[in-house]
């Protein structure tokens, strides 16, 4: 078994941690500043688009979209390692790649459902990085985890579809760069005893933000802070929301089955940049240890610090490997196949780097929560992604229903 990566993925991952060092680090002050001095905080710092202009003029750029005439026509398993290295900055780094989250998902599901029409209305100007966009499925009324739930209406009326519902914790909504929503709704209700499988009365739709009716009422907070980096997670409504029947993604009822091919990829990167966080919470971790000296010792001689550290060391290793292996699978066996893994990774991942920016907080003392370091903002992302993309306990129902099914 070869450990080592290979030589494009070596080439890109020494471009990209010198861009990093060069342009995404020294730039996480300026994007406060330049933030701060904006009419509105969901605008986007110009220093943004200075990083996104240089990465795509490095060739830094689409990275993670497999196809090679859209994309940089990279494996799983090439990309991993880069999306790490983008988590040691997620404020920046994955946005001045294009490669941030929710857009990847949505790119992905145009660039494999979507018409030639809508692929050119949409999917172009988003790997131009020119819009943005917003995925959107939860809603505050019913659990959202099971997406059989979905009380979201899209009702055909003539050449249109009629759309009403309120969604919640649609993240990227509150960027006015947003212009496209891909909406999940149901086309059939289970009233019809003759209608389609529970599964298939889901429908994805698109509909531009101008449409009347669509109200981005306001910016949901994740553990009190706004997430203006990621376009926030906002309520939004649709009040008779009235598109053309061509917004259609796929056929109608398939909606559940693009969700489901929505997930694999995402989740692998998700990982990938939560293990890159996780680097950046022990580099902290390290240099705060030997730089502050308590009871006549620095804090880095401390038995228990030093166990802090090296358990952080070693389940960072573990959680890279299993990552990597299931970057591997996706590759060679398809989604599918890498079903387990994908579920381990997202089960495993979140709740493990969780714990280890909590020892990075504590090590910093009151600094730690404080907006001074990244930690306090990093621990509440990597929280939400025990939610985000499926709770772990329906990632876990999953995982042991098949373990356990192979013995009855
Ligand atoms: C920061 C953030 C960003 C998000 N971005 C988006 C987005 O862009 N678009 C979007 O549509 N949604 C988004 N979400 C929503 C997210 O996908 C949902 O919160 C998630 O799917 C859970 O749905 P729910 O909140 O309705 O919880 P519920 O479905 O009500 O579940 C609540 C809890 O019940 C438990 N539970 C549920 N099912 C089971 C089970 N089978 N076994 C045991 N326990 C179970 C779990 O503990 C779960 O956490 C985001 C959420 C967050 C926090």
């Amino acid at each position: 078994m070869d450990f080592a990566f290979d030589a494009r993925t070596e080439e890109l991952r020494n471009k990209l941690l010198t861009f990093m060092d060069e342009h995404v680090h020294p730039a996480e002050k300026t994007a406060d500043e330049q933030r701060a001095l904006l009419a509105s905080p969901w605008d986007t710092p110009q220093i943004v688009e200075d990083l996104k202009a240089e990465a795509r003029r490095q060739g830094l750029w689409n990275l993670f979209l497999p196809d090679a005439e859209y994309g940089a026509g990279l494996t799983n398993l090439q990309y991993a390692p880069l999306a790490e290295i983008t988590g040691r900055s997620p404020q920046l780094a994955p946005t001045a790649l294009n490669c941030a989250a929710p857009d990847t998902g949505n790119m992905e599901v145009l660039f494999q459902f979507a018409t030639d029409d809508q692929k050119k209305q949409w999917l172009e100007p988003l790997l131009a990085g020119e819009i943005r966009s917003a995925f959107a499925m939860t809603e505050p009324e019913v659990a959202s985890s099971d997406a059989t739930n979905i009380e979201t209406r899209i009702v055909r009326d003539g050449e249109d579809y009629v759309i009403n519902g309120r969604k919640w914790y649609i993240s990227g909504a509150m960027n006015p760069d947003c212009r496209i929503f891909i909406v999940m709704g149901r086309t059939a209700t289970a009233d019809d005893p003759d209608g389609p499988d529970i599964r298939r009365q889901q429908s994805m739709i698109l509909v531009p933000r101008d449409t009347p009716g669509l109200e981005v009422r306001r910016a949901m907070q994740v553990y009190g802070y706004e997430d203006h980096y990621h376009g926030g997670h906002a309520e939004v409504v649709f009040n008779d929301v009235r598109v053309p029947a061509a917004n259609l993604i796929g056929e109608e009822g398939g909606g559940f089955a693009i969700a489901q091919a929505r997930l694999g990829p995402g989740r692998i990167h998700h990982c990938m940049r939560l293990i890159g966080m996780a680097e950046r919470a022990i580099e902290l971790m390290c240099k705060r240890a030997v730089s502050r000296t308590a009871f006549g010792k620095p804090l880095a001689q401390q038995g228990v610090v030093q166990n802090w550290i090296a358990d952080a060391r070693v389940t960072v290793e573990q959680l890279r490997l299993l990552v990597l292996k299931t970057a591997w699978l996706m590759d060679t066996v398809g989604n599918r196949g890498a079903h387990t893994e994908i579920q381990s990774i997202k089960i495993a991942t979140p709740r493990a780097v969780v714990d280890i920016l909590d020892r990075a907080v504590q090590l910093h003392g009151a600094g730690g929560v404080s907006q001074d370091f990244p930690l306090a903002e990093l621990w509440a992302a990597a929280r939400t992604l025990r939610l985000a993309d499926g709770p772990d306990e329906v990632h876990q129902r999953s995982l042991a229903r098949r373990e356990i099914k192979r013995y009855v």
